[in-house]
């Protein structure tokens, strides 16, 4: 017997290739300034990351933890065992205003599209009471503005799997979607989520990072 790399060589190959893409097109997306652009997944987090990641080009396109790898393999094969291989792409963009006339174009790339309904795949090691988690069902009820389709937020976590379905109606209002856009573009909100920085890259070089016990 003797160690090998072989396999997992091949695996992180796909992964980077996946994951290249996709970040690929949130750069070409994003536009900080007006005309204001973005995914939906950015608009969620924090602006002074977004500004950071811009400005230093920093791309994890390898998984930096065993979580965010446990979810990008989630997420890939739950992809292919719903949709076949290649997996289809689903992509949208709408225009939405602010009160004050501010157009915000908004980037959906859904995960999983099937029979009329938009799906969300989580792998969180949230403990199961505290899910769903509230940026999650943020980001599918604007999937589902975006898409006008009823959805679906699909969870594993070592704890094991949940599933939670949102009527067509629970999606949110375009008056919504514009407000945190503009939370995003205008306000600059840094960071949208305390829990956000303990995560983050930036945070010992970024002075408005939160202080978390
Ligand atoms: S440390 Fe916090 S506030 Fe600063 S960039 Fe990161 S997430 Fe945003």
């Amino acid at each position: 017997m003797k160690h090998s790399n072989k396999i997992w060589n091949k695996i992180l190959d796909k992964i980077y290739e996946a994951q290249k893409e996709v970040l690929e097109k949130i750069e070409k997306s994003t536009s900080l300034e007006a005309p204001y652009s973005a995914p939906v997944s950015t608009i969620l987090h924090c602006y002074t990351r977004a500004v950071f990641d811009k400005k230093f080009g920093m791309k994890t396109t390898i998984p930096t933890n065993v979580n965010i790898f446990l979810g990008l393999l989630f997420d890939f094969t739950i992809k292919v065992a719903l949709q076949g291989y290649p997996i289809p792409e689903h992509y949208y963009v709408k225009d939405f205003y602010d009160n004050e006339g501010n157009l915000y174009k908004i980037h959906a790339g859904p995960d999983v599209i099937i029979e009329d309904e938009v799906i969300e795949l989580k792998y969180t090691s949230a403990l199961l009471e505290n899910i769903p988690l509230e940026h999650h069902e943020a980001q599918l009820k604007i999937y589902m503005n975006i898409t006008g389709l009823p959805g679906r937020l699909i969870y594993l976590t070592p704890q094991g799997v949940r599933e939670y379905y949102y009527d067509k109606n629970e999606a949110f209002t375009d008056q919504e979607v514009a407000n945190i856009a503009r939370q995003f573009f205008i306000d600059k909100l840094s960071p949208r989520y305390d829990w956000e920085c303990r995560y983050c890259p930036y945070r010992s070089v970024c002075p408005l990072a939160k202080i978390l016990g």
